[in-house]
């Protein structure tokens, strides 16, 4: 068995403890491999351990992944910052955009989709903890972002995603998560007829056990996967 394959059976291990813990079902959760960090060779093998949905944050360094892994049904998933200039070329290429986070974006993107005759799959980025290295809208400013984005159309609001700061402390990351869940709560409340913004995407390596139980329905686990290996 690669390692890969022993690390992704270990998380999967963890994710299902905490789900049930939390009376959920792990089968809503979806594990996104983020791949940022390797080759296609240990892309190949994650592939081979059972993962599907890979999660890139730059388009120049994933579309040359992309051709080389071209042979696999893999869905892509594109979670870094999203230059506006970008947006045509991760459209075609990318089923999911993570980081939707301002109205400018939010107009490319309506303006690629309604060229290419598509909806775009994307989540909206909050910048829940309000650290200002973080890219993603205020809560503040999340609702008249989804009304702009209701206007503009040719977009699927899949969900939130968010990312906690980088710490160990719980007392610090469990309230951003579920802050992301009550604004997804209150989005379908309100914005509900038009549209099922169900997904969470939040939890990286240091954080997911915290997510599963906030209710995440997207991991984004990189290193956790890829590196760190347990001999
Ligand atoms: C790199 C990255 C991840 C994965 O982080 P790990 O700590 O390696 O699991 C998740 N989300 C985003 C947006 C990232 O850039």
């Amino acid at each position: 068995m690669s390692k890969v394959a022993v690390n992704y059976g270990e998380i999967m291990r963890r994710i299902s403890l905490r789900a049930e813990g939390a009376g959920r079902d792990p089968r809503g959760i979806q594990v996104i491999a983020v791949t940022k960090y390797v080759g296609t060779e240990r892309m190949r093998e994650a592939y081979e351990a059972g993962l599907v949905h890979f999660g890139e944050n730059r388009s120049r360094d994933a579309l040359p992944k992309m051709r080389d892994l071209a042979d696999l049904p893999i869905t892509w998933h594109f979670i870094g910052h999203l230059q506006t200039n970008k947006v045509r070329e991760v459209l075609s290429h990318f089923t999911f955009i993570h980081s939707l986070d301002r109205p400018s974006l939010a107009e490319e993107i309506g303006r690629v989709s309604e060229h290419f005759g598509i909806r775009a799959k994307c989540f909206i980025q909050v910048n829940v903890s309000g650290e200002e290295t973080k890219s993603g809208i205020s809560p503040d400013e999340l609702f008249p972002l989804v009304r702009l984005i209701r206007e503009i159309g040719n977009i699927e609001v899949t969900g939130l995603m968010t990312m906690a700061p980088l710490t160990k402390e719980e007392a610090v990351i469990r309230p951003v998560f579920r802050r992301l869940r009550t604004l997804r709560d209150e989005l379908l409340e309100r914005e509900g007829d038009w549209m099922t913004p169900q997904a969470l995407s939040m939890g990286m390596s240091n954080d997911f056990e915290i997510a599963v139980e906030e209710g995440a329905t997207h991991l984004r686990i990189g290193r956790a996967l890829l590196d760190g290996y347990k001999s």
